[in-house]
This record gives C-alpha cells, structure tokens and sequence, in this order.
C-alpha cells in the first residue's frame, strides 16, 4: 500500500520539489497540500508536473483531518513549523522536517509528544548527502586539525542565520575534539573586533567554531570546513546546485519515518 504524504508549504521552493519528487516516486502518493499562499491552486501544477488532483489548501489540521495522511513534509519558515508539528502529532502523523531554526526545546517537545503517540518523527537540517559525508568527514578531521572555522553560503531569501548544517557541524567538531582531547589555539590577548561579527558567530551549540554566512543572489545552499595547521590548510566544500540535491534524502526519511519511535535527528542516522 502507498505511503500517504502530505506537504506543508507545498507553494514554496522546497515544498514544490518535494511536490514534484512525491509524484514521480514508487509506493508514494500525495494526499495533501498546505501553504500560506497559491490556497486553490492544484499542487502538481504549480510544480509543474500538470494537475495532480490535490488542491492547495490553508489549513493544516483540517487538510489531516480530512485525508488519509500517513507523513506530513513539512518546508515552511521557522515561525510556522512547531505549530504544524503539534497539528500532525496530534493527529498521529509523522512528520519529516526540513525546516530550519528549531530550538532544542521545540526538539525534546516533538520527541516527547512523538513518544507519546508511539510513533516517528524525523528531522534533517540537511538532506544533501554529499552534505552529510561533508559533516562526517569534518568531524573525523577534526581529530587531527582542531583549528577549524566554518562559512556558509545561501540565497539572499534564506531567513535563518547561520544555517542549521553550519550549526550541526559546529556541534559534531566539538563533540570529536571532547572525544580525542584536543582543542584548537588559544586565539591571543587584546584582539580588537573593528567591526562586530568578522570573526563569525559563535554561541552555545558552535562554541569554539567561528560561523561566517554569506546571503547572496545566485548561491542555493554551500559549505566550507577550513582546518588549518603549521604549513597546511584542509578544506572541505559542499555545494547543492539544485534542490533536487535534498529530495533522494527526503524520499528516504518519508520510507522510513514510521519505523521510528520518538525524534531522529539526521540523515545520517537512516543511511545504510
Ligand atoms: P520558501 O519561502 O520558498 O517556502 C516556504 C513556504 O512555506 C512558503 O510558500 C510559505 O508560504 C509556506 N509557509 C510558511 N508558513 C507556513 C505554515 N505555517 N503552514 C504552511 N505553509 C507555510 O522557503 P524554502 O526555500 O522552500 O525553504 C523552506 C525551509 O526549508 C527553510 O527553513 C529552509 O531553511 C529549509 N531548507 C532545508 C533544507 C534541508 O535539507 N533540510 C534544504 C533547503 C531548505
């Protein structure tokens, strides 16, 4: 039987790839679309895969009440994405979240009421694997080059700052330089910071890993790791050109989503 997916911000640019991936896979069929803007609108045709039967429309709760929704995906903005989570969990739907600026409240808060319903919930702040691996690989580096800082790049559109791969990154080189002991280069007495910010950002989650992000016209979704050492520098880059980059991924957590119990945090965890 077909997984039953509904798509919070199904008119947004993340939601109509994932619009455009649910249609086109295997054992997967849309069961509903909501958004803020284009209520009326067929979602397949506003993902321009011709009309798909299901209307846009405002109101999640409703839209669940009314299908047979097995997993909401939900790709909105961070003001809206908790209240869509309560909704789905209340009706013991699984949500997959690709929407960034949760905190580690509104976390543990899904992983509890997901527990409670005895059922999975599942949230990527990246679903590139190639992202992923950038992750993996930076955490294993950091070993050996604790002296590492990290620059983000996105489109001018991206609300959040700095994006939560950036921050997840941050946490994974702390978490691998606590576990081997080492720590990077005391940075030197009385520097003077002309403009506030040059040296990144840092706060509880990156601790020592400066964070830079750049907000341009042109760029989708990028990341460098930059170690440093005496005489090297290693760097690591992803880039997701497309957004078709995220949709294997999320193809993957709608498979598996059911199968959990209680909140998983990254792809990482559902990859063979
Ligand atoms: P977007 O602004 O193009 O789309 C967001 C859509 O959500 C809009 O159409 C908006 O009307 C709608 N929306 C807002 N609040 C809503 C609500 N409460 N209910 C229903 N719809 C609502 O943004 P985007 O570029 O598609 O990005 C969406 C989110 O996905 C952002 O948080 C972004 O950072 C994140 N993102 C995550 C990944 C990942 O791999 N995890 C990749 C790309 C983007």
């Amino acid at each position: 039987m077909s997984i039953m997916v509904a798509i919070a911000g199904a008119a947004g640019r993340m939601g109509r790839e994932v619009v455009r991936a649910v249609l086109e896979a295997d054992g997967l069929q849309l069961a509903a679309a909501v958004d803020r803007h284009e209520i009326g609108a067929d979602a397949g045709a506003l993902a321009g895969r011709g009309p798909a039967g299901i209307v846009i429309g405002g109101d999640l709760g409703a839209a669940l009440a009314r299908s047979r929704t097995d997993v909401l995906v939900d790709f909105t903005l961070p003001d809206g994405v908790l209240g869509n989570l309560r909704i789905a969990l209340a009706h013991g739907v699984s949500p997959v979240v690709g929407t960034t600026g949760l905190s580690a409240e509104n976390l543990a808060e899904i992983d509890r009421a997901a527990k409670e319903k005895g059922i999975g919930a599942f949230v990527a702040p990246n679903f590139a694997i190639g992202a992923v691996l950038m992750m993996q690989f930076a955490a294993q580096a950091a070993k050996y080059m604790p002296d590492v800082e990290i620059i983000e790049l996105h489109h001018e559109k991206k609300v959040d700052s700095p994006s939560g791969t950036a921050l997840l990154t941050a946490q994974k080189i702390g978490e691998a330089r606590r576990a081997a002991s080492v720590s990077p280069v005391p940075s030197p007495q009385g520097l003077v910071e002309k403009a506030p910010g040059a040296r990144g950002a840092r706060n509880e989650v990156t601790g020592d890993v400066p964070i830079h992000s750049v907000r341009l016209p042109g760029f989708v979704a990028h990341q460098e790791v930059i170690f440093g050492g005496i005489g090297q520098i290693l760097t690591l880059r992803h880039d997701s050109l497309d957004r078709r980059s995220f949709m294997p991924g999320v193809i993957i957590a709608i498979h598996k989503v059911r199968a959990l119990n209680g909140l998983v945090i990254g792809l990482e965890h559902l990859l063979d």
